[in-house]
C-alpha cells in the first residue's frame, strides 16, 4: 500500500541520497515515523538505521531533533548530510559560544530539518525551551540502549528523556539500537514510555562472520598465529580486558613482526587519537584495544575481531565482533578462553562495589556469555537465540566445522568434586589437579595428599583436560574459587545432587586449538 508520504520518502531517497530502494525494514520503518507515530528500531550496526529518521525528518514539517551520546561523530554526520544538500547542524560541548548561537537562531527561525544533540545538552532548561518555541518534526533517540542500567553503555542523561514524551506528546519519536537482548529491549521501553511504539527487529545475523572460540592455552602466541596465518597484512582488532595487556600485547605482536598499536582510555589523548586515525587511514592495521575502543568506528574492512580475554556479556561480544566484516566479506570473529578467564571474570562480580541486583545480573549476563563459549551447538544459533532469533545450524562456525564431542563426565566429575572436598575446600586449580593425577609434588608431600583416597584417581586423564573439566565445572557453577583464600576451590550446592549421583554432567571433550582454515573459494 502505497500513500502520499510514502511516495515523498521513496523520493527523497532516490533524489537526495542517491539509493534505488528502501532496504530491509527501512521503508516500513520510515513510514511509521513519518506518520507521526513512535518506533523502536532493533537493527545491527551497519544495518541503515540513519536513514529511519533522516528521511521521515526530511518528510515532516519542522526539524528532526537527533538525540545521540556519539559527539565525536556529530560533525562528520553533519558535513555528509550538507553535502547532500540537507540543512544539519549540532548542539554539543565542543563548539564556541558562537556556533552555538548559529544553530540556535536557525533552529527558531525553522531553517533546519536536522539538529544532532547531546542528551546532556538536550536536558538543559534553554535547549527545552527553545525546542518548545520551535516545529518539531519528531525525536530520534540514537544508541537507546544506553538508558539501560545494566548495560555496559549506561548513560545517566538517557533516563531523563522520557521527559521528552510529556513535555513534547504529539511530537512522534523513534528509538534506535544495536544492541537487542529481550531485556535491554524491555527497559528501553518502559524508561522512554515507548510502550505504544511499534517494534521493528531486524535479523541479527551475520552470516559473513565466522565465530570461533579456541581453548586457551598461550594467548598471545595463539593470536599471532592465527594473525598470520589466517590473516597476513589484514585490518583488525584484538580485544583485551585491561590497560596493560593492551600495552604488553600490542608490544609483543610488533616485536613479532605485525603492524599493531595500543589502544585505550589511559593513553594520552593525543596519541590515541593518532592510532585511530591511522587504523582507519591505512591498510593492514592490528588494533590492540580495550572496549573504549570501537563504538562509532565505521571501517568497513576489518577482517578479523580477536578476544584475549573474555567478554562480560553477549552483549558486548556481538557488539565488538560486529565491528568485523561490514563490508559483508568473509571476516573471523575469533576467541580465545579458558579457566583463568571464568576466574577473573567471576571474581569482578563479587570484589565490584555494586549493589546485590546489579552483580546478580551482571552474574547472570556472564552465565548466558559462558553458555556461548561452552556450546556443543552451534555458535550462531545460541548467539541468535540469546537476541531472541530462531535459527538453524550455520555450518560457518567452529562447533558446525568441527563438532565436539561431548561425553558423559558425571564420573569425572564426582572425582573432581571429591578432591576438592577431601582437601578441605582449601587449595586451587593447580594443588587439585596435581592430587586427581597422582602428581607427587613438594607440596603434595608437605600436605601428606599422597595418603588421600583420591590421589592419582584421575591419573588416566591428562592436565588439560582436567582443566577443561574444572573450567566447565566452575561455568556449570557446581565449583566456586574463593578470592579471599588465594583461589581455593569450593562445592556450592548444586554439587551436592552429583556427588550423590543424583545427576548426570555431559561436557565437552578438552580440544588440542586447532585452526579452520578458510577455503579460498568461499565468497
Ligand atoms: P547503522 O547506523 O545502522 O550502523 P548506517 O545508517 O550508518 O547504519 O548505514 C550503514 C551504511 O549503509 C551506510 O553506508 C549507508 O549509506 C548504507 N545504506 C543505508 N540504507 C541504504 C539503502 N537503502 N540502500 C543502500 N545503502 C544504504
Ligand atoms: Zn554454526
Amino acid at each position: 500500500m502505497s500513500d502520499h508520504l510514502d511516495d515523498q520518502a521513496l523520493h527523497i531517497l532516490q533524489s537526495v541520497f542517491g539509493y534505488a530502494s528502501f532496504r530491509g525494514q527501512q521503508a516500513d520503518i520510515v513510514s511509521q515515523v513519518a506518520h507521526g507515530g513512535d518506533a523502536l528500531v532493533l537493527m545491527p550496526t551497519g544495518g541503515g538505521k540513519s536513514l529511519c529518521y533522516q528521511i521521515p525528518a526530511l518528510v515532516r514539517d519542522g526539524v528532526g531533533v537527533v538525540v545521540s551520546p556519539l559527539i565525536a561523530l556529530m560533525q562528520d554526520q553533519v558535513d555528509a548530510l550538507a553535502e547532500v544538500g540537507v540543512r544539519a547542524a549540532f548542539l554539543n560541548s565542543t563548539q564556541t559560544f558562537d556556533e552555538t548561537l548559529q544553530t540556535e537562531r536557525a533552529l527558531r527561525t525553522g531553517n533546519l530539518d536536522l539538529v544532532y544533540v547531546a542528551p546532556e545538552r538536550l536536558m538543559t532548561p534553554r535547549c527545552l525551551e527553545m525546542l518548545e518555541a520551535s516545529n518539531i518534526a519528531l525525536f530520534a533517540i540514537d544508541e537507546a540502549h544506553c538508558v539501560s542500567q545494566w548495560g555496559h553503555d549506561f548513560r545517566p542523561e538517557y533516563i531523563r528523556l522520557s521527559v521528552l514524551h510529556e513535555r513534547f506528546p504529539d511530537v512522534p519519536r523513534v528509538a534506535l539500537t544495536a544492541t537487542a537482548d529481550p531485556q535491554t529491549r524491555a527497559e528501553i521501553v518502559h524508561r522512554l514510555q515507548l510502550e505504544e511504539a511499534r517494534q521493528f527487529v531486524s535479523s541479527f545475523d551475520r552470516p559473513n562472520i565466522r565465530y570461533q572460540i579456541v581453548e586457551k592455552a598461550n594467548g598471545r602466541k595463539q593470536v599471532l598465529d592465527f594473525i598470520q596465518e589466517e590473516h597476513p597484512g589484514e585490518a583488525g582488532i584484538v580485544y583485551c580486558l585491561s590497560r596493560k595487556k593492551v600495552e604488553e600485547t600490542a608490544a609483543f605482536l610488533n616485536e613479532q613482526g605485525l603492524n599493531a598499536l595500543p589502544y585505550h582510555a589511559g593513553m594520552d589523548h593525543a596519541v590515541r587519537a593518532a592510532n585511530q586515525a591511522k587504523f582507519l587511514r591505512e591498510d593492514g592495521i592490528v588494533m590492540v584495544a580495550t572496549i573504549a575502543f570501537g563504538m562509532g568506528i565505521d571501517k568497513p574492512d576489518v577482517r578479523f575481531v580477536c578476544h584475549l580475554d573474555l567478554p562480560k556479556s553477549i552483549e558486548g561480544y556481538y557488539q565488538e565482533t560486529g565491528r568485523a566484516g561490514r563490508d559483508g566479506m568473509p571476516a573471523d570473529a575469533w576467541m580465545v578462553y579458558g579457566l583463568q578467564d571464568v576466574v577473573q571474570q567471576r571474581r569482578l562480580i563479587e570484589e565490584s562495589e555494586a549493589e546485590a541486583n546489579f552483580k546478580r545480573i551482571q552474574s547472570a549476563k556472564l552465565d548466558a556469555m559462558l553458555g556461548l563459549c561452552e556450546t556443543s551447538s552451534c555458535r550462531r544459533v545460541r548467539l541468535l537465540n540469546y537476541f531472541g532469533q530462531e535459527a538453524t545450524p550455520c555450518g560457518n562456525c567452529d562447533t558446525c566445522l568441527n563438532p565436539p564431542q561431548a561425553f558423559d563426565a558425571t564420573v569425572q566429575v564426582q572425582k573432581l568434586l571429591s578432591t576438592i572436598y577431601r582437601v578441605d575446600q582449601r587449595f586451587g586449580a593447580g594443588h587439585v589437579i596435581d592430587v586427581l593425577r597422582g602428581t607427587e609434588s613438594e607440596k603434595i608431600k608437605q600436605w601428606r595428599h599422597d595418603k588421600l583416597s583420591v590421589f592419582g584417581v584421575g591419573s588416566d586423564t591428562a592436565d588439560a583436560e582436567w582443566r577443561a573439566i574444572l573450567r566447565q565445572a566452575i561455568a556449570l557453577g557446581l565449583v566456586a574459587v574463593d578470592h579471599d583464600a588465594y583461589g581455593s576451590l569450593k562445592l556450592t550446592e548444586d554439587a551436592r545432587p552429583v556427588l550423590r549421583g543424583e545427576r548426570r554432567i555431559e561436557l565437552r571433550h578438552y580440544q588440542k586449538p586447532q585452526r579452520q582454515k578458510r577455503q579460498a573459494s568461499r565468497s
